[in-house]
């Protein structure tokens, strides 16, 4: 049936609906493009061959019955941290290499309620701590594109798997930027929505206050339709906004006549690469020839972003990942004297050095003495930063910028030095601490890697986002680019 794997949601849609091929013969191609990439892209942790081809099955019985919805029968990957019931799901990590959960997390639940079919999980950065996908304990992912360059993190499971044709599309979780920079540097579309957009039931806690899961896929209409099954209020996260979900796809008109973009100077620094910059001004002027208003903006506190995010995120990880205790659940050291021992062995084995990190600097962060100091601090700045965002939002719909300074980099290039590791968020994470949705989308190359170029709205203005990522994704030729893999 030729290479399946590379059509549209749409294409495979319409394909199963009209009965040409079944959800069975679908997942078998998915699960033959693994067999031949996976050794060389490392872009799952758990390949789940027997649960997907009975999902098939099923799918194909739901279809023979007239029930065909848009992604019935179409296998995707699920990273690693997000709940599946008899499907480990280890977050990266050594700490719950067997964790085997006994409950779905509720965006899997709605997957599986019109019938998608689960491939397997997808490495990532342990517990999402990580912009490379190095940090996780099992292996590192390889970019397709290059495959001595990392895929970007913390999904670069995801992000791999969509470019490598490994899955349909991927989901993944966004604290400070893990959809979007790996989709960035991996040349496919991904979605952080608004928080409270999507349910986080089920979704293992890194930073509570940030997290996010969404959407990573090869064009903006899949987007869409990911978007409409997963999002929509749920009991079981307190979060999650009792809001309708609108239909995202029918806001995809193909117009931005009149649409004001602003351009905010910050986002583009100086430590930007120049094929960054490049793809990044020559993007903004498409949108300008397709009739977009262009005015440049200031967002005046994002330079205190990458700071706060990076006291706030490790703080909330500190006290998140303090029930890994070697009690109820995960690995557990018990061959010592007494429980304080067994506890601290367990840890200093179970955590990763990244994650040992976070958790001594959210500590220190939020211990007497120094949480005027840093905690609260950075709280009063994360105010500040949706101000600037809450004000530049009077002025235009939605804000332009690159999504990462930054194009795919080689693996081992940043890892012992975290602070470059951490800069490579500065235009991704300021989105998170104002909980604003942004999508990146595939705006070029870059001596033959991907750039993203990222679209910020206000809250829940997804479908206007989505309109202007599928608008510029029309009238460029970038969302075809594939890689080339030998
Ligand atoms: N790179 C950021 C971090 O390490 C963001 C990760 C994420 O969004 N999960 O915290």
């Amino acid at each position: 049936m030729g290479e399946l794997w590379k059509l549209s949601l749409a294409e495979m849609h319409d394909l199963l609906r009209g009965k040409s091929i079944s959800s069975v013969e679908l997942t078998q191609s998915y699960l033959d493009r693994i067999k031949a990439v996976e050794s060389d892209i490392k872009a799952y942790i758990t390949i789940c061959e027997d649960v997907a081809l009975k999902q098939a099955e099923q799918a194909d019985i739901r279809i023979a019955k007239g029930d065909c919805q848009k992604l019935t029968g179409i296998p995707f990957q699920i990273k690693d941290l997000i709940a599946t019931k008899g499907i480990k799901t280890t977050c990266g990590s050594k700490m719950l290499e067997d964790y085997v959960p006994v409950f779905n997390a509720t965006c899997v639940e709605r997957l599986a309620g019109v019938g998608a079919v689960v491939l397997g999980k997808g490495n990532m950065d342990e517990f999402g701590m990580g912009s490379s996908c190095e940090n996780s304990a099992f292996y590192p992912t390889k970019n397709p594109w290059d495959k001595d360059r990392i895929p970007g993190g913390s999904s670069g499971g995801g992000a791999a798997a969509v470019a490598a044709g490994e899955a349909a599309y991927a989901i993944g979780s966004d604290t400070g930027g893990s959809i979007r920079q790996p989709a960035a540097m991996c040349g496919i579309v991904g979605l952080k929505p608004t928080y409270g957009l999507v349910s986080r039931y089920g979704l293992v806690a890194y930073a509570s206050s940030f997290d996010q899961v969404g959407p990573m896929t090869r064009n903006v209409q899949d987007c869409a339709a990911i978007l409409e099954v997963i999002s929509g209020h749920d009991e079981f996260d307190s979060t999650s906004l009792p809001r309708q979900v609108p239909s995202y796809s029918d806001s995809l008109d193909g117009n931005i006549a009149g649409v004001r973009l602003g351009i905010p100077e910050e986002y583009f620094l100086d430590g930007m690469e120049s094929g960054v910059r490049e793809r990044v001004n020559s993007a903004i002027e498409t949108l300008k020839e397709m009739g977009a208003i262009i005015v440049p903006v200031s967002l005046p506190t994002t330079k205190y972003a990458l700071a706060c995010y990076y006291i706030l995120a490790p703080s909330e990880c500190s006290a998140n990942l303090a029930r890994y205790d070697g009690v109820k659940y995960g690995y557990s050291y018990q061959d010592t004297e007494d429980m304080w021992e067994a506890m601290g062995v367990t840890r200093s084995r179970g955590f990763g050095m990244e994650v040992k990190r976070r958790i001594m600097l959210g500590t220190y962060a939020l211990s007497s003495g120094y949480y005027d100091a840093f905690y609260l601090k950075a709280q009063k700045v994360r105010t500040l930063i949706r101000n600037d965002f809450d004000s530049v939002f009077q002025q235009v719909d939605a804000l332009i910028a690159p999504t990462s300074p930054v194009v795919a980099f080689e693996h081992g290039d940043r890892t012992d030095d975290p602070v470059r590791m951490y800069s490579i968020d500065v235009c991704t994470l300021p989105v998170n601490i104002a909980g604003l949705p942004a999508v990146s989308v595939p705006c070029g190359l870059s001596d033959g890697l991907p750039v993203g170029l990222q679209i910020i709205g206000p809250h829940f203005s997804e479908g206007n986002i989505l309109n202007i990522a599928y608008s510029y994704e029309r009238n460029t030729e970038w969302s075809k680019f594939v890689p080339v893999m030998n």
